[in-house]
């Protein structure tokens, strides 16, 4: 069946207004389409690019009704937003993805459990309901053990290391604060060779595109660095866009999903998690592909056909945390960023530098994989505020 189609000059909802909500603005006003953001916070980035800005809480329901007389399609970039909103904004206008795959994402537990029933690997997992079953939980994972409360954590956020017997008193403790109304689940930590994240579009029809994987360095529960493509083989490169794509047709997801995956030293794929949105480990999509991630949320949010995806050059992105924006984008350091060649720098605008929190990007891209690498390692020691492990030209 073929879907009506949303033409250039229509209005976009997007819930949401971070980053990822002023980069879809950015794709879908060079498209031709006007967006009215949806955030609760006045100061979210995208306020500032959007056509129509409403900053009320996502309970007003005075707020919705205006909302869905404002926009014609909605769409969203925050996997948090209430299920009770998505359902009744989707009996008006069609929303990407549905607040049933929301409902399923938005829990972790409930994303694992709906994930091994559809026989997708995963970490092992288990609910943590008290203090006495988290010891049966131990013998029956073992440790180290991960735990994290079942929604909405991000960046590491809300997570809790397990790694021998004298530290289990301590979770014990945080188990039983009254203030824990809070679920958790606990996994056993996989160790992994490495981490790779694969975006997956898919769209009213069925139709799927995927993406590369690309390869992700984490520290300290942040995304440091993404390259693509990932240095794995292309019979494991073909098995983890084929795990994402089936992840994301098992949840009937219709929208641009970024599927989350460890490889583990044993040589399995895992998923991690699945992030119903863009990702931050797509962000090189801007840089060095055909079609961004943020043009494919804009062409599945509008039933455009899905965008042709061709990785143009290999790329390295590397995120900016909290004052490491300052380092490398003032005095020399800006001169020595913007003089890389095939440096591409991404600010978000925000007002408030808080330590690690996501301030920008810059994406490296370069004819040779190794090229890009090098550019983005000597730009990690600036970023890192350490003498440069590569000599720069007297
Ligand atoms: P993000 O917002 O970056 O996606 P998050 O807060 O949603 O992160 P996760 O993706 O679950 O949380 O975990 C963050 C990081 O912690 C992972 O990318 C990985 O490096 C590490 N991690 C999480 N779970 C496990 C696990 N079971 N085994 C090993 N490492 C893990
Ligand atoms: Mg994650």
């Amino acid at each position: 069946m073929m879907h009506p189609i949303l033409e250039p000059g229509a209005m976009l909802g997007v819930l949401g207004g971070g980053q990822l909500g002023a980069m879809f603005t950015g794709a879908a006003r060079r498209m031709g389409y006007r967006v009215a953001i949806w955030d609760p916070d006045p100061d979210a980035p995208a306020h500032r690019v959007a056509d129509e800005s409403f900053s009320t809480s996502f309970a007003d329901h005075d707020t919705r009704e205006r909302f869905i007389d404002t926009v014609q399609a909605i769409t969203l970039e925050w996997e948090n937003i209430p299920v009770e909103l998505c359902q009744w904004l989707e009996q008006h206008r069609t929303l990407r993805p549905s607040s049933a795959v929301l409902r399923i994402i938005q829990d972790r537990l409930t994303q694992k459990q709906f994930l091994s029933s559809c026989s997708l690997p995963v970490p092992d997992f288990a609910e943590v309901t008290s203090e006495h079953q988290l010891h049966q939980v131990i013998s029956r994972l073992g440790l180290p053990l991960i735990c994290k409360t079942a929604r909405s954590g991000y960046d590491g956020k809300g997570q809790w290391l397990i790694r021998q017997p004298s530290e289990i008193a301590q979770f014990e403790q945080i188990l039983s604060t009254p203030s824990s109304g809070v679920r958790w689940i606990a996994e056993q930590v996989v160790t992994f060779v490495r981490e790779l994240s694969v975006l997956v579009v898919r769209s009213g029809t069925g139709e799927t595109r995927v993406y590369p994987a690309s390869e992700n360095r984490h520290e300290q529960g942040i995304l440091r660095d993404s390259i693509v493509p990932a240095s794995i083989s292309l019979s494991d490169a073909e098995a983890a866009c084929e795990l994402s794509v089936r992840a994301v047709a098992e949840l009937h997801g219709v929208g641009i999903f970024c599927v989350e995956l460890f490889q583990a030293q044993d040589g399995r794929l895992l998923i991690n998690e699945i992030a119903p949105r863009p990702h931050n480990s797509g962000h090189y999509t801007l840089d060095a592909c055909t079609v961004s991630q943020f043009e494919q949320q804009v062409r599945v949010t509008c039933g455009l056909p899905l965008g042709e995806v061709r990785l143009l050059s290999p790329a390295v992105m590397v995120n900016l945390l909290g004052d490491e924006v300052t380092t490398v984008l003032s005095g020399e350091g800006s001169r020595e960023t913007f003089s890389t060649p095939g440096a591409s720098v991404h600010l978000y605008g925000k007002r408030v530098i808080r330590r690690g929190r996501k301030m920008g990007h810059v994406t490296f891209t370069a004819p040779e994989r190794a090229t890009a690498v090098a550019s983005a390692q000597q730009f990690l020691s600036r970023v890192h505020n350490l003498p440069s492990a590569i000599p720069s030209a007297p």
